[in-house]
């Protein structure tokens, strides 16, 4: 079994989720006592969102890289960011590396593809949804991406933000988040990507007839399923 190296905590609400499914998957698949080999390295979000807000990527790239370094190093072989927003300077810790990052928007493209879809929603953080570094490994892949109007990439963002990232489920929140899933669903959207680790704490697939894509579920069952692999 391959030791995965996580690196968590942006935020620990969805890390928890990333720790559980992982385990989850290789119970389902192996049976018995078995469980994940798992190196988790979990950040201070508090540190990290400030660099994002400033706009310096470049020393959220140096922390995160140092951090996938200590993860290579003591015996992970292979990376797992648990977040989508900072897959942004992924490629800067790849040059740091030399173990792979499974990523995650690709990782979704895949289960996309999978399933026949051409067009999908995107919600996430204000990064995800309107700058290209993920909505480009979508449409490399064929698929076309509808993100909200300038209003409701707000009220997505600041849902994350301000209530998820701490643990704060709102039924307000939920009923914002399908109203705005809807508004994708009749612009021609044939699935959703909950394409922000937490959101999969707020909507679940019942609440919605639209095919949801959970990137918490997507990327930590592929972690499980290459470390057996
Ligand atoms: N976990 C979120 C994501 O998947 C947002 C937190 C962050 O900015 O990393 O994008």
């Amino acid at each position: 079994m391959k030791t995965i190296g996580l690196i968590g905590g942006m935020s620990w609400e969805s890390t928890v989720t990333y720790y559980q499914i992982i385990n989850e998957t290789i119970k389902r698949e192996l049976g018995g006592l078995h469980s994940a080999k798992i190196l988790l390295y979990s950040v201070d979000f508090d540190e990290i969102e400030k660099y994002q807000a400033a706009g310096d990527w470049d020393k959220s790239a140096d922390i995160l890289s140092d951090v996938a370094i200590k993860l290579e190093k003591a015996g992970a072989d292979f990376i797992v960011i648990c977040t989508n927003t900072m897959h942004k300077i992924a490629p800067q810790m790849s040059e740091r590396i030399s173990i792979p990052i499974i990523h995650i928007a690709e990782a979704t493209a895949d289960k996309l593809k999978e399933q026949g879809i051409t067009t999908v929603g995107l919600l996430g953080t204000k990064y995800t949804m309107t700058q290209d570094f993920y909505k480009a490994k979508l449409i490399e892949a064929g698929i076309n991406v509808l993100i909200p109007n300038d209003e409701d990439v707000k009220i997505v963002n600041s849902i994350i933000y301000n209530e998820l990232c701490l643990g704060n489920i709102r039924k307000e929140s939920k009923d914002s988040y399908l109203t705005i899933i809807k508004k994708l669903e009749d612009a021609g959207a044939q699935g959703v990507i909950l394409g922000c680790t937490e959101i999969g704490l707020l909507i679940q697939q019942e609440e919605t007839d639209l095919p949801v894509f959970d990137t918490t579920i997507i990327h930590a069952e592929k972690a499980a399923l290459l470390s057996i692999d």
